[in-house]
């Protein structure tokens, strides 16, 4: 599914949309970063200037995903986050977005709520603040996980073998 999605040359143009793939997205303000899926760049009077294209275009996000949807809203928040980002980086308001689903091969329309905004806005404030602090919280690993593209950097297992590890040297220290 994600071949496409993945290639970061990747555009068409269908009637009056322009679609684009890996879209990298960024937020000063959230001081976030990522990239979209795919971003269909809707011809529409509210939207923003494209570089080298006649008229005015409005972004629609369009993320992919293998499972189904999670109910703690990980994948809203998310796809919000990056509305959030192309809206500080063309201007624009951005309304909703898409979760595509793999399994169940269907769009799922999101609308960026205050209520969803303020909870990305919260959880951004939340973790530069525990990068501040040199503090990684503990997460407990999921089957989500497999499928995660961050699990390289995220390394949800290892707070458990870290743990394992210091009661390993602990209990080495008071042998001696
Ligand atoms: S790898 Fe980390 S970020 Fe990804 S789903 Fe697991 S805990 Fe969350």
């Amino acid at each position: 599914m994600h071949s496409r999605v993945d290639d970061p040359f990747f555009l068409e143009k269908r009637k009056d949309v322009v679609i684009s793939r890996s879209v990298p997205v960024v937020s000063y303000r959230l001081g976030l970063t990522g990239i979209c899926d795919v971003v269909e760049f809707v011809l529409s009077e509210q939207g923003s200037i494209l570089s080298g294209r006649q008229g005015r275009y409005l972004p629609r996000i369009v993320e992919y995903k293998h499972g189904e949807k999670d109910p703690r809203q990980s994948n809203e928040l998310q796809l919000c986050a990056q509305a959030m980002c192309l809206e500080e980086m063309l201007s624009v308001k951005i309304e909703s977005g898409f979760l595509f689903y793999g399994k169940i091969r269907r769009r799922s329309e999101v609308f960026f709520t205050d209520e969803l905004r303020d909870t990305v806005q919260k959880y951004s404030e939340e973790m530069h603040a525990y990068f501040k602090r040199g503090y990684t919280p503990k997460v407990k690993p999921t089957k989500a996980c497999r499928s995660c593209s961050l699990v390289d950097i995220c390394l949800p297992g290892l707070g458990k073998k870290a743990l394992a590890a210091s009661k390993y040297i602990r209990t080495e220290i008071d042998s001696e």
